[in-house]
């Protein structure tokens, strides 16, 4: 299926005028896709998987933006290290060691974002809110990794009511870190294809969009 042309204009507009970022999530797709895509000016892209991500890379412009938002590995990190611009699935303090140093090694600063698990699903990955202040506490010395947000991802389900509380509560951990915890913070990152209306109406400013762009996804 070709990309949605008419799809991503309209996408784009409305989350301009919101301020919101569009990632265009490009898992499974092919590089063709990407180029259409990048040739109407988009530039933020986002991949789940390190190896598809390492080929596409090698493949398209160098001025993408590419967004990590699947569940990283430790052992991959060094694998994304020099190019990645955000990433997203960042749950753990050994998680945040390894990017900062892989980063050093590229001298470079790697913003991420933490995950919270805010979804009614246990098997989503992410943080719950007692474990985000532990890692924000002991986070101090890692100076080549930049914490600029959260992401999170609500439950599949029909009901845009357990969509919206879930989103609502992610918006207010982010307002007590910037307010009470006075962080830098610039992003929170939720809403997919399903959900993104909600999502933004929640004061989400960046947004993970696959299918709605690219086509279903086998
Ligand atoms: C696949 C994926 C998306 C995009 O999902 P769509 O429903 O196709 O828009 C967004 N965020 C994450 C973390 C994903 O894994």
């Amino acid at each position: 299926m070709a990309v949605n042309t008419e799809a991503y204009q309209s996408i784009k507009k409305e989350l301009d005028s919101k301020n919101a970022v569009l990632v265009a999530v490009s898992k499974t797709k092919p590089i063709g896709d990407i180029q259409t895509l990048y040739d109407l000016g988009h530039r933020d892209f986002g991949e789940n998987y390190v190896q598809e991500l390492v080929e596409k890379q090698k493949q398209l412009p160098n001025d993408i933006r590419w967004h990590f938002i699947g569940h990283l590995q430790r052992n991959k990190v060094k694998e994304i290290a020099a190019f990645v611009h955000l990433i997203h699935g960042t749950d753990s303090l050994r998680l945040l060691v390894e990017i900062n140093k892989q980063a050093a090694r590229c001298n470079r600063t790697i913003p991420v974002l933490l995950q919270v698990h805010i979804a009614r699903e246990e098997t989503k990955f992410g943080l719950d809110e007692n474990e985000l202040k532990e890692i924000l506490k002991n986070f101090s010395g890692l100076n080549n990794v930049a914490v600029k947000g959260l992401m999170g991802m609500a439950s599949l389900t029909d009901n845009r009511e357990i969509i919206r509380t879930e989103f609502r509560y992610l918006k207010s951990l982010y307002d007590k870190l910037l307010t009470a915890h006075h962080l830098p913070l610039t992003t929170l990152s939720m809403g997919m294809s399903n959900d993104y209306h909600i999502a933004v109406e929640e004061g989400s400013n960046l947004v993970r969009i696959g299918s709605l762009l690219f086509g279903a996804r086998s």
